[in-house]
């Protein structure tokens, strides 16, 4: 079953279409990859689903609440209710630098006031431990590698029990020898069957871990499909340019 279904989304700043009739769904327990040049609307189109960007037109509809339905939105109370079942992982972590580790993971659940401060404080041990930084749970952002910086930022998207999460090129800003952690994170919540659309680079995580690949280019899905196929046989010139440039 489609968890997040999105049609015809539609956007443009002035005179660029940077949106042209994207049109997918997304399915439960599905990683979905999505690959394509610079400038081809991926961050667009990840932060329209969360509503970070608003589109012109389309539909976004995540477990069966439509965000936006033919270009219309739906009330704010509703579009808060349907983005706090996503989370989404920066490609510059986006941590607050004035709070502790723990302290950015507790911080949006604790202002939701759902929960006790206890169960906050279990489910943040709990993160810390999974991603092997309990021992940094009172440090400040500064004093982390960007990959133990992208990992509390994983973390923290948790801490709010998502259903999707989205990471918009999670690995672009670490040097080499810290993209393999992260990875690693996310390889074991696609293992624990967390729903996962990623904007990435990573081509061998897109083989590995995803089990569909959209190629954007220029504002449009050009083709979709398995890791195997799209990457052993494309069937556009353009993703076949795009793949050799890139493989
Ligand atoms: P990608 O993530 O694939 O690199 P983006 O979604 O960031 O692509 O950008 C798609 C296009 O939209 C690019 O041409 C970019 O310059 C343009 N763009 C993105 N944000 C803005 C903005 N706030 N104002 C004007 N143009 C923008
Ligand atoms: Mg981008």
């Amino acid at each position: 079953m489609a968890i997040i279904e999105v049609s015809n989304l539609k956007k443009s700043y002035g005179q660029l279409d940077v949106l042209k009739q994207i049109t997918f769904d997304v399915d439960k327990n599905d990683v979905v990859a999505i690959i394509g040049p610079s400038g081809s609307g991926k961050s667009t189109m990840l932060r329209s689903l969360v509503h970070l960007e608003k589109v012109d037109g389309g539909s976004i509809t995540v477990a069966g609440d439509s965000l936006v339905k033919d270009g219309i939105y739906a009330s704010p109370q509703e579009i808060k209710k349907i983005t706090t079942k996503m989370g989404m992982v920066f490609q510059h972590f986006n941590l607050f630098p004035h709070l502790t580790v723990r302290e950015n993971l507790e911080i949006a659940p604790k202002m939701v006031k759902k929960e006790s401060a206890t169960i906050i404080r279990e489910r943040s041990s709990q993160l810390l431990e999974k991603i092997g930084l309990i021992n940094w749970a009172d440090a400040y952002p500064a004093k982390l590698s960007g990959g133990q910086k992208q990992r509390v930022a994983i973390a923290r998207a948790l801490m709010m029990n998502p259903d999707i999460l989205l990471f918009d090129e999670p690995t672009s800003a670490l040097d080499p020898e810290l993209t393999g952690e992260v990875l690693q994170v996310m390889k074991g919540l696609a293992e624990e069957h967390m729903t996962m659309i990623v904007v990435t680079h990573e081509m061998g995580f897109a083989k590995e871990v995803a089990n569909r690949v959209i190629f954007m280019d220029n504002g449009e899905i050009i083709e979709s499909g398995h890791p195997t196929e799209l990457f052993e046989n494309p069937q556009f010139e353009r993703t076949k340019a795009f793949l050799n440039r890139s493989l």
